[in-house]
């Protein structure tokens, strides 16, 4: 009879699970070091990279094995939506990177969002949401989970911690920095006052990945990340992230059994395989984006710019508080929809393309991508005017960038 060389799964997952102890008995690590060993198989003549588990199921050798799996914590795999041993290295890897005991990978950032929404809150219970929210996660609440008896509360941004404190809510919702005017909250004091209230607190960090900031040291209970942007950071996957407690993220792992918003393997080795290098990327992106940043606001055509690093950014003394890095995200105004247009269609180099974090440079225009169809007074509830222009700065020369952006504003 055919023998198969071994438990390969098995022996994987008790691979990972080593590096992870090892990694976590140097906690001195910088995030450069553990970005490029988190997921790298160890052992004598151990592959440098983990192996592509490509299989939906696993071999039982017995009954007795099928009941050791279901009593949990074997390192044993049954079927692959649940949970495979590429998958969990990504996961292993991601944790690593945000300081967090447990974290879920999902096929995409929006079912990290549902889970964590869905096991988080039941019928009757009220979610406090900043007004500031990627669109995806508001309408997820506003159309979909208020069919299931869930209450909204939209509150602005800055006035979270008080509104928490004053009337607390099952779950509180929020974003930093926000789209499109990149609005720093004050992350610990939203944190503290939800602790306090008994009200779990959920940060979507996507604008600022790991190398940014550390949303549970500052007291958060479950962060969340579409990794299809930074954390992937190439525009060529879609993915998400949840990070937590083990006690928050191990009912929502199982919760994510069911939703089934599962990240292949094919793709859980891709965004390894993106991490990699991603300190290194943060790092070019927020270099470029200041540069970027501090010359659009000397040229006369910009009527304004907002970018956390720029001392003229009305949250930037929190940022540097909050923040080590201000990230790759650059908003700015020509003070009209024609002007803002008309720039827009004249970009050569940058991509005119919805969605941020990739190597490529992309802008998009908030009234046509993320605030279309928002009224005039939405517009401005949301700080956004017609005339807005968003860069995400990706990874070619700033020279160039430069350039490109000085020929689309040359009328
Ligand atoms: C893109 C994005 C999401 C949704 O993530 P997907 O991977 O597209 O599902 C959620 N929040 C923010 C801030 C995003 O930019």
């Amino acid at each position: 009879m055919f023998r198969p060389p071994g438990n390969l799964a098995r022996g994987l997952f008790h691979v990972v699970a080593a590096l992870y102890k090892r990694a976590m008995s140097h906690p001195r690590a910088g995030l450069s070091t553990l970005a490029v060993h988190a997921g790298t198989p160890q052992g004598p003549n151990a592959p440098l990279t983990v192996p592509i588990v490509q299989s939906t199921t696993f071999r039982f050798e017995s009954a007795a094995q099928v009941q050791e799996y279901a009593r949990g914590s074997s390192g044993l795999f049954m079927y692959s939506r649940d949970e495979n041993p590429t998958v969990r290295a990504a996961e292993e890897a991601v944790a690593l990177l945000e300081g967090a005991e447990s974290a879920v990978v999902f096929g995409s950032g929006m079912g990290a969002m549902t889970a964590a929404l869905m096991g988080l809150v039941s019928a009757g219970d009220e979610v406090i949401a900043a007004t500031a929210l990627y669109g995806g996660t508001y309408k997820l609440l506003r159309d979909v989970l208020s069919r299931f008896g869930v209450k909204l509360r939209p509150v602005e941004p800055e006035r979270l911690a008080a509104e928490v404190a004053g009337r607390p809510a099952k779950a509180c919702v929020f974003e930093s920095p926000t789209n499109p005017t990149l609005r720093i909250v004050d992350v610990a004091a939203v944190a503290a006052a939800c602790r306090k209230a008994g009200t779990v607190s959920v940060m979507d960090s996507t604008f600022g990945p790991p190398a940014l900031q550390r949303p549970l040291e500052l007291g958060v209970d479950v962060v969340m990340h579409s990794a299809t942007k930074y954390l992937n950071g190439h525009s060529d996957h879609l993915a998400g992230v949840l990070a937590g407690s083990r006690a928050r993220l191990e009912p929502l792992r199982l919760l994510s059994h069911k939703l089934g918003a599962s990240l292949d393997a094919q793709v859980a080795y891709d965004l390894l395989r993106g991490l990699k290098t991603f300190a290194l990327r943060m790092e070019r992106h927020c270099a470029t984006a200041l540069r970027v940043a501090r010359w659009l606001s000397e040229h006369r055509a910009v009527q304004r710019v907002w970018y956390p690093g720029l001392p003229s950014h009305p949250d930037h003394e929190l940022a540097k508080r909050q923040m080590s890095g201000f990230g790759g995200m650059v908003t700015f105004t020509l003070g009209t929809k024609e002007r803002a247009f008309a720039f827009w269609d004249r970009l050569r180099l940058v991509a005119r393309a919805a969605s941020l974090g990739g190597t490529e440079t992309l802008s998009s225009l908030p009234i046509l991508f993320s605030h279309t169809g928002y009224s005039a007074q939405e517009l401005l509830r949301a700080g956004v005017d017609e005339g807005m222009v968003r860069l995400s700065i990706g990874l070619e020369d700033a020279d160039d960038l430069i350039a490109d952006l000085a020929q689309a504003l040359e009328t």
